[in-house]
């Protein structure tokens, strides 16, 4: 079956007991047994629940992996992911980051003793002389957050694996369906659900996708062991989002197309970035690797911070707010709201200037989106 049909059918069957075609929610935190430790599948709901164990299958598949496990918001996942990662253990992650994953590495570097090592993953031969001392894991995003560089993923799995390494991808901004990171070579893939698997601003989760069922053994284990797991109400939602995510995906498409062409080549703008932009320095990798270009787009404004902070007081159709991957649009000023976590050397070494704005693009009329950023580049 071809992806949009699976995302509405695969995993997900009628409830056999009722022929409900919607999972039911179920709204219990514990299963009776009928002597010790004789259960029909489920014991406590934070070691699994049918509503999740849906979801969990769901993703899974649609990552084209051995399985999926759900968790209580992104950096739930990742906290998940990284208590596998003992004091010494070396991490070689991409440097344009989410700033939350940025600061739960920190954290784990000054409080655990985890090594990482920030390297840009669009230039080959970084990574390359990393990987030539010991490592765990390698990570990264593709596209990034909030810059939109793109990692090749085949290439960096393969060098990856050369070292015996695994790969482990944050999927947030791509969703699989537009980039399904473990047919590309990744072992993990990680999601914040909050963002366009939910799609619609309304809960907050995670998720992990695992290409191995080791790998999907050991880290369910942890997840049960951790306990940062979702609401079976939560769970409903994402598979919910989950269903329209082909359509969704194609709308953000349409709009940041719309919004980037309207700032490309504006006399106020310093940069857009946007890999479906034939300007874009990776377009044509974005082109191979990603089925569609992605809902996100940053801007660079001339004017810096000012010019910023003006821009955003002027735009109607776009809610100030962090967050991204909702069906209405979103504007966000990473200095000082998303990455405020990063110090300012660090951000600005990377690129993310005061002057940088990044906008989620939602599925309203794409044309009233350009209107939108046109009519306050005007303001500013
Ligand atoms: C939001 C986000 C996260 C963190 O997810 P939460 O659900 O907010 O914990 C991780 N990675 C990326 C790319 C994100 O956008």
């Amino acid at each position: 079956m071809r992806f949009d049909t699976r995302l509405i059918h695969d995993r997900q069957p009628p409830d056999p007991l009722t022929g409900a075609v919607n999972v039911p929610i179920y709204l219990s935190s514990t299963f009776r047994q009928s002597a010790p430790n004789r259960n029909q599948g489920y014991v406590y709901s934070r070691s699994g629940n049918p509503t999740r164990a849906v979801l969990e299958s769901a993703i899974g598949a649609l990552e084209s992996g051995a399985g999926g496990l759900a968790f209580s918001s992104g950096l739930g996942a990742l906290a998940t992911l990284l208590s596998a990662y003992p004091t010494g253990s070396r991490i070689v992650s991409v440097d344009d980051l989410y700033g939350g994953t940025w600061r739960l590495f920190e954290h784990h570097r000054r409080q655990f003793g985890l090594r990482v090592d920030y390297v840009d993953m669009t230039d080959e031969t970084g990574l390359r002389s990393a990987l030539r001392e010991p490592t765990d894991l390698v990570y990264a995003e593709s596209p990034t957050n909030p810059l939109l560089r793109l990692v090749d993923l085949r290439a960096v799995s393969a060098l990856a694996h050369r070292v015996r390494t695994k790969l482990a991808v944050d999927n947030t901004f791509a969703t699989p369906a537009l980039q399904r990171p473990l047919e590309l070579g990744a072992d993990i893939v990680l999601h914040s659900t909050t963002k366009y698997l939910g799609g619609h601003s309304d809960i907050v989760g995670g998720a992990l996708a695992f290409r191995s069922p080791k790998d999907l053994e050991r880290f369910a284990w942890l997840q049960n062991a951790i306990g940062a797991v979702p609401s079976p109400f939560d769970c409903f939602l994402v598979l919910r989002g989950l269903r329209t995510l082909g359509v969704r995906m194609r709308a953000h498409g349409e709009s940041a197309r719309a919004v980037a062409e309207a700032l490309e080549g504006h006399p106020k703008v310093r940069a857009v970035h946007y890999p479906g932009l034939s300007t874009h320095p990776q377009h044509a990798l974005a082109a191979r690797q990603m089925s569609g270009f992605g809902g996100m787009v940053s801007v660079d404004l001339a004017g810096g911070r000012k010019s910023a902070l003006r821009f955003l007081r002027q735009l109607k159709v776009f809610t100030l707010a962090e967050s991204l991957g909702g069906v209405e649009s979103l504007v966000d000023h990473p200095a000082t709201m998303t990455h405020a976590s990063v110090p300012r050397a660090e951000r600005e070494a990377h690129g993310v200037t005061e002057g940088l704005v990044r906008l989620s693009c939602g599925i309203e009329d794409p044309a009233d989106l350009a209107d939108d950023v046109r009519a306050a580049l005007r303001g500013t």
